[in-house]
């Protein structure tokens, strides 16, 4: 029996990328997402030509009904989880100075990015605590940025959700050794995904003019996928609450 995953925002970008490499590795995966159905059949599609079963979910990550139906559906579909992979995650509308920003964009960012991944790991490391004598080595993997340690002053509320959803890696990582279930943190640089569209001119310029990205090219989708791969198919067993950096080398600077 094939392997199980979740991956929550596995529509589009990042998420996508990383559905179709476990895929590649042999993972059965659910696909969740917000809005977008025809991407997420799609991406489904291309888990079924790769010989695995896909499970599509639209489920709000910010809303605690839906995370529980998704696990729900989850175990109906599939009857175990052996990953989960908290990727969704939104960038501020506008991008406000540190002094003028909203308390509605500081809501919408820490639940979807924060609280939303903290309390469906949650749910899903229960999950895993109550079926250990099936499933074993089971993990979860965090989608965190750059901007968990990098001052974005124009977006405070994206970094401090991101430096929020480290450390929420770090303390399900130390309360979840004992069981087995090792807990990854995976930190993207500047990927190419409908986020950092809108603001490609900009990024461009950092990358190939002012070498921001030493590695000077965009990160791919396929990028954070190998990464997820890597530790979803056991090579890293003595390794829990690492940070994996996937950027280029934007980190050296
Ligand atoms: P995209 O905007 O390209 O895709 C976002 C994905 O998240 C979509 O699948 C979307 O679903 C889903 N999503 C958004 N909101 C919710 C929600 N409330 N509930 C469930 N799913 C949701 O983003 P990226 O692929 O660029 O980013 C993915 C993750 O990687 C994010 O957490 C982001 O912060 C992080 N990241 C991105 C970087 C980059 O340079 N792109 C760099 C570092 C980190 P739908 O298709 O239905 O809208």
């Amino acid at each position: 029996m094939s392997r199980a995953a979740i991956v929550t925002g596995g529509s589009r970008g990042i998420g996508r990328g990383i559905v179709l490499a476990l895929a590649g590795a042999g993972y059965d995966v659910v696909v969740n997402y917000a809005s977008n159905a025809d991407a997420a059949r799609e991406v489904g599609k291309q888990v079924e030509a790769a010989g695995q079963r896909a499970h599509l979910v639209q489920a709000d990550i910010s809303s605690a009904a839906d995370r529980k139906r998704l696990v729900d559906e989850t175990v109906g579909a599939f009857g175990r989880i052996d990953l989960l992979v908290n990727n969704a995650g939104v960038a501020p509308n506008v991008r406000a100075d540190l002094l003028d920003a909203g308390e509605e964009s500081f809501d919408r960012l820490i639940n979807i990015n924060l609280k939303g991944p903290y309390f469906l790991t949650q749910l899903v490391a229960r999950r895993m605590i109550e079926q250990a004598e099936t499933v074993t080595n089971p993990k979860i993997v965090t989608i965190s940025s750059i901007s968990a340690y990098t001052a974005s002053l124009n977006r405070g509320d994206y970094c401090v959700a991101k430096a929020g959803l480290a450390m929420a890696t770090q303390l399900f990582a130390a309360r979840l050794a004992e069981h087995g279930i090792n807990v990854y943190e995976i930190r993207p640089g500047i990927i190419e995904t409908d986020m950092t569209g809108a603001v490609k001119e900009k990024y461009d310029n950092l990358i190939f003019n002012e070498g921001i990205t030493p590695i000077r090219r965009w990160g791919q989708p396929e990028d954070v996928g190998k990464a997820v791969v890597a530790v979803a198919t056991d090579l890293l067993p003595f390794s829990t609450g690492q940070v994996i950096d996937v950027d280029g080398g934007f980190h050296l600077r």
